[in-house]
């Protein structure tokens, strides 16, 4: 047997401030990377105490990223997925909680033989196996620790890639550490000092990073580069600029045009080609140059953090890259609407209506009414996860003579429960991890608009949703002229309805947003925005 060969390790680390990009920077540097040839991979490992993010709020945390293995994960691991091929899972998130879990049930089990059990070296430990369990079989593993140096809470993660990197070599690891190089108007020059103390914590903690990828709004000139280098105990070459950019899908090329990737290569002892670039300069020119714009109303709740609808903002704006347009987003607080009672008043200059996933019934009733408006004068209209569910509702009512059709998610006494919890789900009380989540397939009804789009008779896509359609509804809805036009395998389930009379009228039980790439934009976001551009073409000019 052939041994395993050593995987190599790039460690992310940030510093000065949070929200410096970490993930987006280390997911760009993977894009150049797996250009180059190799086959990569990610991990985020998290310092916060819940042992998934599933249960936490998306006004706090942005949003729950969903895997194929039904993993409710940190966002970044969408940002990992969208810029290269990588597959994410269970394995490649980690938090505080996961670590500390397993070390106690272990330690219930009695598996530590009686030892005392601390944090170095049982703790640093159970970090570093779960390291190695994700990142086998890839010649290259990007791991992110989450969280600003200097937090009590990221020490162990630290500590334990201290460890690892003597472990394994100086050929086959290097810290990449984040820091923020402040443009101070008022002084018209930008300040290296919190990057020097950065580092010097860095230090403090046995990390001396290699490469310093520092965040800054103007370019960082070679007289600065020299000088961080000198405080921050690294070559001059090792120090590169992040400049803010206008759009993320800049980045890889960016950092490409630094010599990041070209440096990486060199300092991990890899020999590889240079990467090929050309799908990123498609992008750079359609975002520098759309040929033509549509108004998108996103109808929500959580309208105040975009973060919390990260995957669908995203995938949008693929699908504008794919239909060479520039999708403009119009955030619609549906309590706001539902107060005013007039949908009009909001959505009658938009060219397409998405009302995406959520959970409670605060605004549904504002969405209900904002889908009503988009199947009545015929506006494109994408229902994801609760969208779908509401628009069922919306139909329910209003043509299936339903007059109180309800999910039980918000009524649970309704005599028309078109949305309802199926048997399996009656029976859960926890909250973390008891939905349908992860990958389900689904078969597309021949002829269906659902099967044009996606060209093929059966799909797989994420779900993360406890409520389903009742069956028991599902003739009443038919006989009012709603399709059901994707269901599970053996017919079960409710997966995609649209309206056959309607332009484009089509929601969807799973979230399509998951999968969508900035190279490869999903087929139901793509048709959605075409639509949507199609109508806004329609139009009378203002002009005229
Ligand atoms: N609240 C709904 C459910 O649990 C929808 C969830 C969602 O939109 N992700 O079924």
């Amino acid at each position: 047997m052939q041994p395993q060969k050593q995987t190599k390790f790039i460690f992310v680390t940030g510093g000065v401030i949070s929200a410096l990009g970490k993930g987006i920077s280390a997911a760009a540097i993977g894009t150049l990377l797996e250009l180059r040839g190799l086959k990569i991979t990610f991990m985020k490992l998290d310092p916060y105490i819940n042992v998934d993010p599933g249960t936490m709020s998306p006004f706090q945390h942005g949003e729950v990223y969903v895997t194929d293995d039904g993993a409710e994960t940190d966002m970044d691991l969408g940002h990992y997925e969208r810029f290269t091929s990588a597959k994410m899972g269970k394995h490649n998130n980690c938090t505080t909680g996961r670590i500390y879990y397993t070390v106690i049930t272990k330690e219930r089990q009695g598996e530590y033989l009686g030892a005392t059990i601390q944090v170095i070296p049982h703790i640093t430990d159970e970090i570093k196996a779960t390291i190695h369990k994700a990142t086998q079989g890839v010649d290259l593993a990007i791991i992110e620790v989450g969280g600003t140096v200097g937090d009590i809470e990221s020490l162990p993660f630290l500590e334990a890639i201290r460890q690892l990197r003597s472990e394994v070599g100086r050929d086959d690891a290097v810290n990449i550490h984040v820091t923020l190089v402040p443009y101070i108007k008022t002084a018209g020059e930008v300040k290296t000092k919190p990057t020097q103390h950065s580092v010097a914590a860095m230090r403090q903690i046995g990390i001396q990073p290699d490469i310093l990828l520092c965040r800054s709004e103007v370019e960082i000139n070679d007289d600065l580069k020299r000088k961080i280098a000198l405080f921050c105990n690294v070559p001059a070459s090792c120090v590169f600029t992040a400049r803010d950019a206008e759009s993320i899908y800049l980045i890889p090329k960016m950092l490409h045009e630094e010599g990041l990737d070209h440096k990486l290569t060199e300092l991990l002892n890899i020999w590889s080609r240079e990467p090929d670039l050309s799908a990123w300069n498609t992008i750079e020119e359609r975002l520098a140059h759309p040929g033509g714009e549509v108004t998108i109303a996103i109808v929500g709740k959580y309208v105040g953090l975009t973060d919390s609808y990260k995957s669908l903002n995203e995938a949008l704006k693929h699908a504008g890259l794919g239909n060479d347009v520039n999708v403009k987003l119009e955030f619609v607080d549906s309590e706001k609407l539902e107060e005013s009672g007039d949908a009009a008043l909001f959505l009658a200059g938009v060219d397409g209506v998405l009302v995406p996933g959520g959970f409670g019934v605060r605004g549904t009733e504002g969405k209900i009414q904002a889908i009503q408006y988009a199947r009545e004068n015929r506006i494109p209209f994408l229902g994801i996860c609760l969208g779908m569910q509401l628009a069922i509702v919306e139909f329910a009512r209003h043509c299936c003579d339903l007059k109180q059709a309800e999910s039980t998610e918000f009524d649970r006494n309704t005599p028309h429960p078109v949305v309802a919890l199926m048997e399996e789900q009656k029976s859960v009380k926890t909250k973390g991890a008891t939905m349908r989540l992860g990958a389900y397939p689904c078969v597309l009804a021949e002829g269906s608009k659902a099967r044009a789009i996606y060209g093929v008779p059966k799909i797989s896509e994420r779900h993360r949703h406890r409520y389903e359609v009742n069956n028991d509804f599902r003739g009443a809805l038919q006989a009012g002229g709603l399709a059901l036009c994707g269901t599970s395998p053996d017919g079960k389930l409710v997966e995609m309805i649209e309206i056959p009379d309607h332009p484009w009228f089509l929601g969807c039980q799973f979230h399509p947003e998951y999968k969508s790439r900035p190279i490869a934009p999903h087929p139901l976001f793509s048709s959605f925005v075409k639509a949507s551009h199609e109508r806004a073409l329609s139009k009378p000019s203002d002009k005229e």
